[in-house]
């Protein structure tokens, strides 16, 4: 007899012993008889375990067994209504794996205390729904992402470019140079669509973010993607489709974990194609329109995002962005240009960024003009350059922000909790 996972108890049949395998999510005693839930990864379910139908050394072990504690019980299922999920295991047989010390954490602890036992913390149950739904969006994407013919490819995270600019680079020393983690792969995915078409990597992007905000961590994971033959606004098509099915593949796949994070899901069923496009220019009027005071230029930031999203229900993209608001590698808008053929993706309800995209330059001078104008030195970028030299195509690309896709679909307050160990300007323990 193997063990069942703990949701497939709920379905057995109540005539035949079965075994389950978990931890002590709950322990009590009342005499003759210890009432226990018991968790694994698909659920939780009370456990009955009562003197005479057991071993009594095993009973024994049984009242004594400690919060977290591993198990082994083997048992009958039986319909009762006062237990959650409508069945309860009686026990015929019970076993510790491994006995826990007292467990430090208990309910309404500080946030501090709480990322301090992170390692004990992701067994909650929030911290598994939460990991569940990441892992369901981030197959939704792999799944769209292959039907539609693109190849996975992996980049280097150490680099000697500085690809979104230096202040929020980790140096490192690489042997006798400097190098960095990488803020983006970005540029070698450019390099890849040269033989494959159409590329996509998912790594972690490393960003030294000193301001304590809750939507940025030091170290994320990034969807980045590269397509030749695609201008910007086939860009937004392309992420229009992707992040909706990565909504959609949380909905199918991880819906009784999306119940554990949040209260209402129905505002994820909207997040289908087309979603809105606006330009900056638009943006920046409505802002205005609103009481802010934006100068043509200004970067949005937060509260800008939020106030442009609130009453959406589907992503906006932001369209057109000044020059100097973005990266020199971006391509100039031949309709306006004072403005890169590119765009951000908000999510709605005020959510704000997902994901950053352009259309790529691809006329050699006006990239070295650019990066002269703005003192970026040219040496660790000229295999950068050589791909506008040796057969150059029109070309497009993102990068989406993966934890702040779960944010969104989880309703998080703060990123950190979309990543089981988070990384931040004060974290990187444990
Ligand atoms: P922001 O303005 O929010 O800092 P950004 O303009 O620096 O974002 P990009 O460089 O375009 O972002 O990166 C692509 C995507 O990566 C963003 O849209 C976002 O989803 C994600 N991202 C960027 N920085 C972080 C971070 N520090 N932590 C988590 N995700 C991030
Ligand atoms: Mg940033």
């Amino acid at each position: 007899m193997s063990y069942l996972p703990v949701k497939r108890l709920f379905s057995a049949p109540s005539d035949e012993e079965v075994e389950a395998r978990g931890w002590i999510y709950r322990a009590r005693s009342s005499g003759a008889i210890v009432f226990l839930v018991l968790r694994d990864s698909t659920g939780i379910i009370q456990v009955t375990v009562k003197k005479g139908n057991l071993p009594d050394q095993e009973f024994e072990a049984a009242r004594g067994v400690t919060v977290e504690s591993s198990v082994m019980v083997r048992g009958r299922l039986f319909d009762d209504k006062r237990a959650p999920g409508g069945k309860e295991m009686r026990a015929s047989g019970f076993t510790v794996v491994g006995s826990a010390q007292t467990f430090p954490i208990t309910e309404y602890q500080s946030e501090e205390l709480l990322l301090d036992h992170r390692h004990l913390w992701i067994r909650s149950r929030e911290q598994t729904a939460v990991m569940k739904i990441k892992a369901a969006a981030m197959a939704g994407a792999r799944d769209w992402l292959k039907e539609n013919d693109f190849t996975e490819v992996t980049p280097p995270v150490l680099t000697t470019n500085a690809c979104e600019g230096g202040t929020t680079l980790f140096k490192l020393k690489y042997f006798d140079r400097d190098a960095y983690l990488s803020q983006s792969a970005q540029m070698y995915l450019e390099a890849l669509i040269f033989s494959l078409d159409r590329v996509y990597s998912i790594t972690p992007s490393f960003r030294a973010e000193k301001s304590r905000t809750t939507r940025h961590l030091t170290e994320y994971w990034h969807l980045e993607l590269e397509e030749a033959w695609v201008d910007y606004r086939g860009n937004m098509d392309i992420q229009e489709q992707m992040v909706s099915a990565m909504v959609e593949g949380v909905l199918k796949n991880a819906g009784e974990e999306l119940a554990v994070v949040r209260k209402d899901i129905e505002p994820l069923k909207a997040i289908v194609p087309p979603f809105k496009r606006v330009t900056y220019s638009q943006a920046v009027d409505m802002l205005n329109g609103q009481g802010y005071e934006l100068g043509w230029g200004c970067d949005l930031g937060a509260p800008e995002e939020r106030a442009l999203t609130a009453e959406e229900t589907v992503p906006v993209f932001v369209t057109n962005y000044p020059k100097e608001c973005k990266a020199f590698y971006m391509k100039e808008d031949a309709d306006d240009p004072r403005t890169y053929a590119c765009a951000d993706l908000l999510a709605p309800s005020g959510f704000g960024e997902i994901i950053g995209g352009s259309e790529r330059e691809t006329d050699l001078n006006k990239l070295v003009a650019r990066m002269q104008e703005q003192d970026i030195c040219m040496e660790p970028y000229e295999w950068y350059l050589d791909l506008r030299r040796y057969g150059s195509v029109p070309h497009s690309g993102f990068g989406l922000g993966v934890e702040r896709v779960v944010k969104f679909i989880c309703g998080l307050e703060h990123i950190r909790d979309a990543v089981p160990f988070p990384r931040t300007v004060s974290r990187v323990y444990p």
